[in-house]
Order: C-alpha cells, then sequence, then structure tokens
C-alpha cells in the first residue's frame, strides 16, 4: 500500500507524505499508523511528529492507557483530510507523519521518563513538532522536560477534569495526577500562563486548588462552561495569544458518557461537541507541541473513546 505523495516539494524538497486515499485503498485495510500516513521514525523528514507512548504505569485507578496508542491509530482511519470548520488539509501545510511508539520500560516510571524525555530530545532538536498519544497523564513531566529544553519555560493549555497537582502518591513524586505540580516545581511552565479547562468533581479537600492559586493558574471548570457556553474561555485564551503555550489534553475532560474508555471518569463533563469547539477555539494560538491521554481502551465501549481521541488529535494537528 503506497502513501500518496503531494506533488508539491517543500522548501527543503521533500514531498508532504498523504493519508492513503480511501478511494483507492478501503479504510479497513492497510496497517493501522495514525490516519493511514507513512511510518516515518525519522523526524528530520518531519514538520510534525505523530508519537505513541503506550505508558500507563501512572495509573492510580483503571489502567489501560498502554493500548491508547493502538487503538486511536485504529480508529482514526476514518478521518479526512480535510477540515471544513478551520477551512485547512494540514497534511498539505506540513510534512506530518506517524514516528510510531517511544520506547518505555512498563516496570519503571523513572527509566520510562528518562527514555521519553531523551527520545523527544533527539525529534524537538530536528525542528519537528511533537503530538503525543498516551498513556497516563504521568507522560506529560517528560515530554515538558524536552519541551522546555528546546523551547524555555511555556505556557500550559490543559484539559482535565482533574487538576493534577496532587503532591504525590503512595510515596512516589510521580503518577497520573502529578506531572502539572512537578512540572511547575522544575521550572518548565510560565505559571501565569497555565490555563486548565474543564474540571470538576469531588476533590479529597478544598486544599487541593491550593497549588493552582497560589501559582497564578487560571481555571474554567465544566460547571462554568456548561452555564456560559464553551466561547467562555475566549478572553483567558486571548491572554494566552502569540505566548508559546503547550496543549495537553486528557480525554476525561469529557464526560463518561461520550468517553467511558479512560482511568478515572468524572461525570457531568463536556460532550464531544464542546471539546472539538474548544480545541478549535484555539485556532491561532503559539502551540509548541500537544498531546493526547488517558484513552482507556479495556474500559471503553464500541470504540467510541478512540474514535472521539482519534478526531481531536487530527483537530490539535490542525492548529500548528
Ligand atoms: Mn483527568
Ligand atoms: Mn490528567
Amino acid at each position: 500500500m503506497k502513501p500518496k505523495k503531494s506533488s508539491r516539494p517543500n522548501k527543503t524538497g521533500m514531498a508532504r507524505p498523504q493519508p492513503v486515499d480511501a478511494l483507492l485503498y478501503p479504510r479497513f485495510s492497510g496497517i493501522a499508523t495514525f490516519m493511514r500516513l507513512p511510518y516515518v521514525p525519522r523526524a528530520e523528514e518531519l514538520d510534525i511528529a505523530i508519537i505513541g507512548i503506550p505508558y500507563d504505569g501512572g495509573a492510580t485507578y483503571r489502567p489501560g492507557p498502554r493500548f491508547g496508542p493502538r487503538h486511536v491509530r485504529d480508529q482514526s482511519s476514518i478521518i479526512r483530510p480535510w477540515n471544513p470548520a478551520l477551512h485547512l488539509n494540514p497534511f498539505e501545510k506540513w510534512r506530518i507523519g506517524d514516528f510510531g511508539d517511544l520506547s518505555i520500560n512498563p516496570l519503571s516510571i523513572e527509566v520510562t521518563f528518562r527514555r521519553i524525555t531523551r527520545q523527544l530530545d533527539e525529534v524537538l532538536k530536528s525542528g519537528a513538532r511533537t503530538a503525543c498519544v498516551g498513556g497516563d497523564h504521568s507522560i506529560l513531566l517528560p515530554i515538558l522536560r524536552s519541551v522546555h529544553k528546546r523551547f524555555g519555560p511555556v505556557g500550559l493549555i490543559q484539559f482535565d477534569a482533574h487538576n493534577d497537582t496532587w503532591g504525590g502518591y503512595f510515596g512516589s513524586p510521580h503518577s497520573h495526577g502529578t506531572p502539572v505540580r512537578r512540572a511547575v516545581e522544575e521550572g518548565l511552565l510560565v505559571t501565569k500562563d497555565v490555563l486548565q479547562i474543564g474540571l470538576r468533581g469531588q476533590v479529597y479537600s478544598k486544599d487541593d486548588f491550593d497549588f493552582g492559586r497560589k501559582h497564578g493558574f487560571t481555571v474554567v471548570t465544566s460547571e462554568e462552561l456548561h452555564r456560559a457556553g464553551v466561547a467562555w474561555v475566549g478572553p483567558h485564551l486571548k491572554k494566552l495569544s502569540r505566548r508559546p503555550v503547550y496543549v495537553t489534553l486528557d480525554i476525561d475532560v469529557v464526560d463518561p458518557a461520550f468517553a467511558p474508555g479512560t482511568g478515572t471518569p468524572q461525570v457531568g463533563g463536556l460532550s464531544s461537541a464542546q471539546i472539538i469547539d474548544l480545541v478549535r477555539s484555539l485556532r491561532g494560538m503559539n502551540i509548541v507541541g500537544c498531546d493526547l491521554v488517558e484513552v482507556s481502551p479495556p474500559y471503553d465501549t464500541g470504540e467510541i473513546t478512540s474514535l472521539l481521541a482519534a478526531n481531536l488529535l487530527y483537530e490539535l494537528i490542525c492548529l500548528f
């Protein structure tokens, strides 16, 4: 199955890879790379590398996101290249390929973090930007360590039901509930440029929001979005415009009715339509990288979570 190459080479002379044409090869055929793009494990040939990180050793409740990258890739085969809402085809604009999965160690979070950072350092050094698919949310920290080396401290737009600023978990400084706190402590973020969208649900105590408050995070809760509409985030995004921001999307920001396949489901979340609207509203922002995490296929039903995740990853790629 040969991918169709764009006839228009870019300035480096390399053609832009295109998704396989479904009118030539049916969607269910071939190897399931993201959108059936070519597998390109050489970052220097890409402007945007789609990268799987199949690690879920940071999960505190339901396991399973280690299977996320495969299922998201599988469900992505139905996505078509043209985005009518944003009026663009990202594959005409950028050289985009599926970089494959990073090497991880399923038995050690520390070793995994070091490996993730080392491999992403190489990708970012080549000038490519990254769209990672997890994996649980713990992988955000080693990603941000790499992003920091390349771009310095950046803002963070976090779509999530949870703030992920826990102090620790069972004596470990690392879990999927701690990456944002650790990133702040390590100086990886411009804390006044941290925007958390979709937080909701019960927490352990009223103090759970102290860390973010102390560091000047902006929080837009799911309740605010339900009452005021997704346009409510507009003014907050405007404040971040032109600043370099990293975007992380925890699929549990979406209601379990639309995305049941996730590690720590929280009711009262966003609909599929709302999260797509929100992601598209980031258009024009200076995005240095993005990820989509916490898809847990064993808890999914009819692949609806993986399908939504694949669509959201495509929408994120359209924002670069
Ligand atoms: Mn979450
Ligand atoms: Mn999270």
